[in-house]
Protein backbone atom coordinates (compact mmCIF):
# COMPACT_ATOMS: atom_id res chain seq x y z
CA UNK A 1 0.00 0.00 0.00
CA UNK A 2 1.38 3.53 -0.54
CA UNK A 3 1.01 5.45 2.66
CA UNK A 4 2.24 9.17 2.15
CA UNK A 5 1.22 10.71 5.34
CA UNK A 6 2.87 10.48 8.40
CA UNK A 7 2.04 8.67 11.12
CA UNK A 8 2.76 10.20 14.73
CA UNK A 9 2.08 8.88 17.82
CA UNK A 10 2.06 11.38 20.98
CA UNK A 11 2.42 9.47 24.81
CA UNK A 12 2.31 11.26 27.99
CA UNK A 13 1.19 10.55 31.20
CA UNK A 14 -2.21 11.71 32.06
CA UNK A 15 -2.28 15.37 32.99
CA UNK A 16 0.83 16.69 31.43
CA UNK A 17 -1.17 18.59 28.70
CA UNK A 18 -1.04 15.67 25.08
CA UNK A 19 -4.65 16.60 24.88
CA UNK A 20 -4.35 20.43 25.02
CA UNK A 21 -1.38 20.60 23.14
CA UNK A 22 -2.43 18.22 19.93
CA UNK A 23 -5.76 19.96 19.89
CA UNK A 24 -3.99 23.64 19.95
CA UNK A 25 -1.53 21.78 16.88
CA UNK A 26 -4.46 20.49 14.63
CA UNK A 27 -5.82 23.87 14.81
CA UNK A 28 -2.57 25.39 13.09
CA UNK A 29 -1.42 23.03 11.42
CA UNK A 30 -2.79 21.95 7.52
CA UNK A 31 -3.73 18.30 6.57
CA UNK A 32 -2.73 16.91 10.03
CA UNK A 33 -5.64 15.38 12.25
CA UNK A 34 -6.19 14.15 15.43
CA UNK A 35 -7.37 9.99 15.57
CA UNK A 36 -10.60 9.36 17.77
CA UNK A 37 -10.10 6.39 19.63
CA UNK A 38 -12.44 4.17 20.93
CA UNK A 39 -12.93 3.69 24.74
CA UNK A 40 -14.91 1.53 27.18
CA UNK A 41 -13.97 4.47 29.80
CA UNK A 42 -16.95 6.40 31.43
CA UNK A 43 -17.21 9.92 29.62
CA UNK A 44 -16.57 13.05 31.29
CA UNK A 45 -18.88 15.67 31.38
CA UNK A 46 -17.54 18.30 29.09
CA UNK A 47 -16.05 15.20 26.32
CA UNK A 48 -18.42 14.75 23.21
CA UNK A 49 -18.87 11.19 21.69
CA UNK A 50 -17.47 11.14 18.64
CA UNK A 51 -15.23 14.17 18.88
CA UNK A 52 -13.01 13.36 22.40
CA UNK A 53 -13.69 9.40 21.87
CA UNK A 54 -15.96 7.29 20.34
CA UNK A 55 -17.47 5.99 23.91
CA UNK A 56 -18.62 2.41 23.65
CA UNK A 57 -19.39 -0.60 25.89
CA UNK A 58 -17.14 -3.69 26.92
CA UNK A 59 -19.16 -6.11 24.29
CA UNK A 60 -18.68 -3.45 21.54
CA UNK A 61 -15.41 -3.26 22.28
CA UNK A 62 -14.30 -6.79 22.59
CA UNK A 63 -16.57 -7.08 18.76
CA UNK A 64 -14.74 -4.95 17.28
CA UNK A 65 -11.53 -6.22 18.23
CA UNK A 66 -12.55 -9.62 16.89
CA UNK A 67 -13.07 -7.73 13.52
CA UNK A 68 -9.07 -6.51 13.32
CA UNK A 69 -10.60 -3.01 13.64
CA UNK A 70 -8.04 -2.01 15.39
CA UNK A 71 -4.51 -1.07 14.63
CA UNK A 72 -3.57 -1.17 17.92
CA UNK A 73 -5.36 -1.34 21.36
CA UNK A 74 -3.95 -1.37 25.26
CA UNK A 75 -6.10 -1.67 28.69
CA UNK A 76 -4.98 1.92 30.68
CA UNK A 77 -6.16 2.41 34.22
CA UNK A 78 -8.61 -0.65 33.58
CA UNK A 79 -10.24 0.93 30.69
CA UNK A 80 -10.07 -0.27 27.31
CA UNK A 81 -8.61 2.10 24.20
CA UNK A 82 -7.68 1.12 20.66
CA UNK A 83 -7.34 3.49 17.48
CA UNK A 84 -9.47 2.70 14.69
CA UNK A 85 -7.13 1.16 11.33
CA UNK A 86 -9.77 2.01 8.89
CA UNK A 87 -9.75 5.91 9.21
CA UNK A 88 -6.19 5.83 10.68
CA UNK A 89 -5.28 3.93 6.69
CA UNK A 90 -7.45 6.70 4.85
CA UNK A 91 -6.00 9.34 5.94
CA UNK A 92 -2.48 8.53 5.47
CA UNK A 93 -3.13 7.42 1.66
CA UNK A 94 -4.94 10.24 1.07
CA UNK A 95 -1.37 11.97 2.21
CA UNK A 96 -3.20 13.26 5.72
CA UNK A 97 -0.83 13.43 8.67
CA UNK A 98 -2.20 11.61 11.61
CA UNK A 99 -1.70 11.93 15.08
CA UNK A 100 -2.81 8.97 17.76
CA UNK A 101 -2.66 10.51 21.36
CA UNK A 102 -2.30 6.91 23.17
CA UNK A 103 -0.29 5.42 25.65
CA UNK A 104 3.65 3.85 25.62
CA UNK A 105 1.81 0.75 25.17
CA UNK A 106 -0.25 1.73 21.86
CA UNK A 107 2.89 3.48 20.81
CA UNK A 108 5.34 0.54 20.71
CA UNK A 109 2.36 -1.92 19.36
CA UNK A 110 2.14 1.43 16.21
CA UNK A 111 5.81 1.36 15.60
CA UNK A 112 6.31 -3.00 15.76
CA UNK A 113 3.51 -2.21 12.95
CA UNK A 114 4.53 0.99 10.98
CA UNK A 115 8.42 1.25 12.26
CA UNK A 116 8.11 4.51 10.12
CA UNK A 117 5.96 6.20 12.61
CA UNK A 118 7.51 9.11 14.67
CA UNK A 119 6.86 9.00 18.17
CA UNK A 120 6.96 11.94 20.60
CA UNK A 121 6.84 11.76 24.51
CA UNK A 122 5.23 14.90 26.54
CA UNK A 123 6.86 15.14 29.97
CA UNK A 124 5.44 17.35 32.75
CA UNK A 125 8.06 20.11 34.23
CA UNK A 126 7.38 18.40 37.89
CA UNK A 127 5.51 15.81 39.25
CA UNK A 128 4.13 18.38 41.57
CA UNK A 129 2.79 20.42 37.99
CA UNK A 130 1.42 16.78 37.16
CA UNK A 131 -0.94 16.50 40.20
CA UNK A 132 -1.76 20.15 39.96
CA UNK A 133 -3.16 20.06 36.72
CA UNK A 134 -4.85 16.66 37.18
CA UNK A 135 -6.59 18.42 40.21
CA UNK A 136 -7.07 21.62 38.10
CA UNK A 137 -8.85 19.66 35.13
CA UNK A 138 -11.19 18.85 37.65
CA UNK A 139 -12.67 16.06 35.34
CA UNK A 140 -11.46 13.17 37.34
CA UNK A 141 -12.50 11.94 41.26
CA UNK A 142 -9.61 12.14 43.89
CA UNK A 143 -9.06 8.15 43.35
CA UNK A 144 -8.77 8.26 39.51
CA UNK A 145 -5.86 10.50 40.45
CA UNK A 146 -4.45 8.96 43.06
CA UNK A 147 -4.14 5.93 40.49
CA UNK A 148 -3.15 8.70 37.82
CA UNK A 149 -0.37 9.68 39.63
CA UNK A 150 0.95 6.25 40.94
CA UNK A 151 1.14 5.20 36.99
CA UNK A 152 2.61 8.41 35.94
CA UNK A 153 6.54 7.23 36.60
CA UNK A 154 6.12 4.09 35.17
CA UNK A 155 4.49 5.47 32.14
CA UNK A 156 6.99 8.61 32.02
CA UNK A 157 10.11 6.05 32.47
CA UNK A 158 8.93 5.00 28.60
CA UNK A 159 10.23 8.65 27.38
CA UNK A 160 13.50 6.47 25.73
CA UNK A 161 11.51 4.67 23.85
CA UNK A 162 10.25 7.80 21.67
CA UNK A 163 11.93 10.18 18.83
CA UNK A 164 11.41 13.41 19.92
CA UNK A 165 10.69 14.87 23.88
CA UNK A 166 9.20 17.96 24.86
CA UNK A 167 8.52 19.60 27.97
CA UNK A 168 5.11 21.29 28.55
CA UNK A 169 6.05 23.88 31.29
CA UNK A 170 4.95 27.06 28.73
CA UNK A 171 2.45 26.18 26.61
CA UNK A 172 3.08 28.13 23.52
CA UNK A 173 7.35 26.98 23.85
CA UNK A 174 5.76 23.46 23.79
CA UNK A 175 3.05 24.05 21.13
CA UNK A 176 5.73 25.48 18.76
CA UNK A 177 7.97 22.62 19.23
CA UNK A 178 5.79 20.36 18.44
CA UNK A 179 5.16 22.84 14.84
CA UNK A 180 9.08 22.10 14.69
CA UNK A 181 8.97 18.36 14.25
CA UNK A 182 6.20 18.24 11.83
CA UNK A 183 7.57 21.07 9.95
CA UNK A 184 10.51 19.29 9.92
CA UNK A 185 9.07 16.06 8.84
CA UNK A 186 7.60 17.68 6.40
CA UNK A 187 10.36 19.56 4.71
CA UNK A 188 12.54 15.58 4.35
CA UNK A 189 13.84 15.47 0.84
CA UNK A 190 11.60 12.73 0.71
CA UNK A 191 8.37 14.09 1.65
CA UNK A 192 8.93 17.15 -1.11
CA UNK A 193 9.82 14.68 -3.59
CA UNK A 194 6.08 14.10 -3.10
CA UNK A 195 4.59 17.37 -2.55
CA UNK A 196 6.55 19.14 -5.01
CA UNK A 197 6.10 16.54 -7.71
CA UNK A 198 5.13 19.33 -10.13
CA UNK A 199 7.61 21.80 -9.50
CA UNK A 200 10.63 19.13 -9.78
CA UNK A 201 9.08 17.93 -13.42
CA UNK A 202 8.86 21.22 -14.57
CA UNK A 203 12.40 22.15 -13.36
CA UNK A 204 14.43 19.12 -14.69
CA UNK A 205 11.40 18.17 -17.98
P1 LIG B 1 -9.32 17.78 28.34
O1 LIG B 1 -10.54 17.85 27.50
O2 LIG B 1 -9.62 17.64 29.79
O3 LIG B 1 -8.35 16.77 27.86
O4 LIG B 1 -8.57 19.20 28.22
P2 LIG B 1 -8.41 20.17 26.93
O5 LIG B 1 -7.34 19.64 26.09
O6 LIG B 1 -9.75 20.37 26.32
O7 LIG B 1 -7.90 21.54 27.61
C1 LIG B 1 -8.77 22.43 28.29
C2 LIG B 1 -8.61 23.93 27.83
O8 LIG B 1 -7.43 24.49 28.38
C3 LIG B 1 -8.48 24.13 26.34
O9 LIG B 1 -9.32 25.19 25.97
C4 LIG B 1 -7.01 24.48 26.14
O10 LIG B 1 -6.81 25.25 24.98
C5 LIG B 1 -6.70 25.24 27.39
N1 LIG B 1 -5.30 25.29 27.81
C6 LIG B 1 -4.56 24.25 28.20
N2 LIG B 1 -3.36 24.64 28.62
C7 LIG B 1 -3.29 25.97 28.47
C8 LIG B 1 -2.27 26.93 28.73
O11 LIG B 1 -1.16 26.66 29.17
N3 LIG B 1 -2.56 28.17 28.43
C9 LIG B 1 -3.76 28.54 27.92
N4 LIG B 1 -3.94 29.78 27.66
N5 LIG B 1 -4.76 27.67 27.69
C10 LIG B 1 -4.52 26.39 27.95
P1 LIG C 1 -3.68 15.06 29.08
O1 LIG C 1 -4.44 15.02 27.80
O2 LIG C 1 -2.21 14.77 28.91
O3 LIG C 1 -4.31 14.25 30.18
P2 LIG C 1 -4.68 17.80 29.29
O4 LIG C 1 -4.40 18.36 27.94
O5 LIG C 1 -6.07 17.42 29.64
O6 LIG C 1 -3.68 16.56 29.59
O7 LIG C 1 -4.08 18.84 30.35
C1 LIG C 1 -4.27 18.67 31.74
C2 LIG C 1 -4.59 20.05 32.36
O8 LIG C 1 -3.42 20.86 32.36
C3 LIG C 1 -5.66 20.81 31.59
O9 LIG C 1 -6.51 21.43 32.53
C4 LIG C 1 -4.88 21.83 30.78
O10 LIG C 1 -5.63 22.98 30.56
C5 LIG C 1 -3.66 22.10 31.67
N1 LIG C 1 -2.41 22.43 30.95
C6 LIG C 1 -1.90 21.83 29.85
N2 LIG C 1 -0.72 22.37 29.50
C7 LIG C 1 -0.47 23.34 30.41
C8 LIG C 1 0.61 24.28 30.61
N3 LIG C 1 1.69 24.31 29.82
N4 LIG C 1 0.53 25.13 31.65
C9 LIG C 1 -0.53 25.10 32.47
N5 LIG C 1 -1.59 24.25 32.35
C10 LIG C 1 -1.56 23.38 31.34
P1 LIG D 1 -7.77 9.54 29.12
O1 LIG D 1 -8.79 8.59 29.64
O2 LIG D 1 -7.20 10.45 30.19
O3 LIG D 1 -8.27 10.34 27.94
O4 LIG D 1 -6.56 8.65 28.56
C1 LIG D 1 -5.92 7.70 29.40
C2 LIG D 1 -4.75 7.06 28.68
O5 LIG D 1 -5.19 6.24 27.58
C3 LIG D 1 -3.76 8.06 28.06
O6 LIG D 1 -2.44 7.58 28.35
C4 LIG D 1 -4.07 7.99 26.59
O7 LIG D 1 -2.94 8.32 25.80
C5 LIG D 1 -4.43 6.53 26.41
N1 LIG D 1 -5.21 6.30 25.19
C6 LIG D 1 -6.22 7.05 24.67
N2 LIG D 1 -6.67 6.52 23.51
C7 LIG D 1 -5.92 5.41 23.28
C8 LIG D 1 -5.89 4.44 22.22
O8 LIG D 1 -6.64 4.48 21.25
N3 LIG D 1 -4.98 3.45 22.34
C9 LIG D 1 -4.12 3.36 23.39
N4 LIG D 1 -3.25 2.38 23.40
N5 LIG D 1 -4.11 4.26 24.41
C10 LIG D 1 -4.98 5.27 24.35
Amino acid sequence: MSRTGTLYTVSAPSGAGKTSLVAALVERTEDLRVSVSHTTREKRSEEVHGVNYHFVGEDDFLAMLEDAAFLEHAKVFGNLYGTSQAWVEEQLEAGIDVILEIDWQGAAQVKRLLPETRAIFILPPSRLTLLQRLTARGQDDSTTIESRMAEAVEEMSHYVESDFLVVNEDFDKALAELQAIVSCHRLATDKQRQTLEALLNKLFS
